[in-house]
Parts: C-alpha cells; sequence; structure tokens
C-alpha cells in the first residue's frame, strides 16, 4: 500500500515538472530579442512587443574611436563610441511620427543630420534646449530654426539640463550624455534607451510640462534668424 502510494506521488512530482518544463519552454517561445549590449542580451517576455533596455557606456577610451567615427564602422572595444553614435542615430532615422528633444547641449553634426533627416520626412520634431546654444559659435540652432524646427529654449533662471529624446512617444533615450562630439568621445558618460512605458510616460509628461512653460523661441534665437 505504502509503496503504491510512493509510487503515485512520484508520478504526480514528475508530471507536474515535465508540465512546467513544457511551460518555460512556450514561455521562452514567446520571448523577443531585441538588443544584445556588451554580450548581455536583454530578454522580455511579451505578448505584443519587444522591449527595450539598451545601456550604453562611454569612456576615456572613447577617444580611440575619434578614428573610425568617419567610417560610422564600429571597432572592436566593447564600449565603442562609435557603435552607442550608430544605434542613436539608428533610433532617430526609426522615428516616423514625432521626435521630441531635450538636450541642454547640441552641436554633434552627425546627430543635428539624423535630426534634419526626420524632419524631412515630416517627423514633428519638437526641441528644447538651453538658451547658451543660442550664443556658441557650434551650436546647430540656426540650422534647426532653417529647417522649421519648433525650438524653445530657457527663459528662466533654472538650467535646462536634461539630456533626453523621446520618439514617437514611445522610445526613450536618456542619460548624461550631451549631443557634442567631445562628450561621445572622450567622457564617462551613460545612455539608457527603453521603450517601457512605465518609465517613458513621466518623461513625456516632463516634456511637455517644461514645453509649455518655455516660451516660443528666445530672442537671442530669433536674433540669429537669417
Ligand atoms: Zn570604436
Amino acid at each position: 500500500m505504502m509503496r503504491s502510494v510512493a509510487i503515485v506521488i512520484t508520478s504526480g512530482a514528475l508530471v507536474t515538472e515535465v508540465m512546467w518544463q513544457l511551460y518555460k519552454v512556450y514561455k521562452c517561445s514567446r520571448r523577443k530579442t531585441i538588443n544584445t549590449v556588451n554580450g548581455c542580451a536583454t530578454q522580455l517576455c511579451t505578448n505584443t512587443e519587444a522591449k527595450i533596455f539598451e545601456v550604453m557606456f562611454f569612456s576615456k577610451d572613447s577617444t580611440l574611436c575619434r578614428t573610425h567615427l568617419g567610417l560610422m564602422k564600429p571597432c572592436g572595444r566593447l564600449n565603442c563610441a562609435v557603435r552607442h553614435l550608430r544605434r542613436i542615430v539608428d533610433y532617430l532615422d526609426s522615428a516616423t511620427d514625432t521626435l521630441d528633444i531635450c538636450v541642454y547641449f547640441f552641436t554633434f553634426s552627425d546627430l543635428a543630420e539624423a535630426v534634419i533627416r526626420a524632419k524631412k520626412r515630416n517627423v514633428v520634431i519638437r526641441m528644447i534646449l538651453d538658451e547658451s546654444m543660442a550664443t556658441n559659435d557650434t551650436s546647430k540652432l540656426k540650422i534647426f530654426y532653417k529647417e522649421g524646427i519648433q525650438l524653445r529654449s530657457k527663459q528662466l533662471d533654472t538650467l535646462m539640463h536634461h539630456k533626453f529624446v523621446i520618439i514617437d512617444n514611445k522610445i526613450l533615450i536618456s542619460g548624461s550624455i550631451n549631443w557634442t562630439k567631445s562628450a561621445f568621445f572622450g567622457n564617462f558618460e551613460n545612455v539608457l534607451v527603453t521603450n517601457e512605458s512605465a518609465i517613458v510616460k513621466p518623461f513625456i509628461n516632463e516634456f511637455e510640462s517644461i514645453w509649455s512653460i518655455l516660451g516660443a523661441i528666445t530672442t537671442q534665437a530669433n536674433s540669429i534668424k537669417t
């Protein structure tokens, strides 16, 4: 009798284990991998769309990647700055509806060109920059203005020190990095990219808040209009 009970219990446990393993296989079959960064696959289970959780780091070694920036091809470095730059450009090039840019300082031509490409394919672009951009020689403000991009710059005493971009209200690019060549190729910086709505939505709200606080383009920006 006891032996029969033991066999039944063992059999039940085996069936349960087999079912659990089958369930895990089923769940994994529904996973999508969207990015592999630094050798770490970022996978999440989802029934609708692949999740993006991408982290980029820049360091002193990023200066070494300046040499192959012109080719826009990554090197073998773990944190190749050109590879990171290409990823960000690719995200910008993927915009189909909107591009909300809130960056303290923006002088990097490769990124400015991606923004202008978006404008040319009728993506609605709103840009918030610090007003110091208006007086900087390397500023792309004049180009953005000429392209008809909506611009608002700081009019308050508080520094507009954010560095984030929202693509199509779905993808957030945020981090420490200013959009300057020197920041990409010489600083310790970080960038996070995600489409996790719980993170993206507060940034959308923040953008809308600052956009409404700031007036239309400042006197300084208007003064450089040609
Ligand atoms: Zn490199």
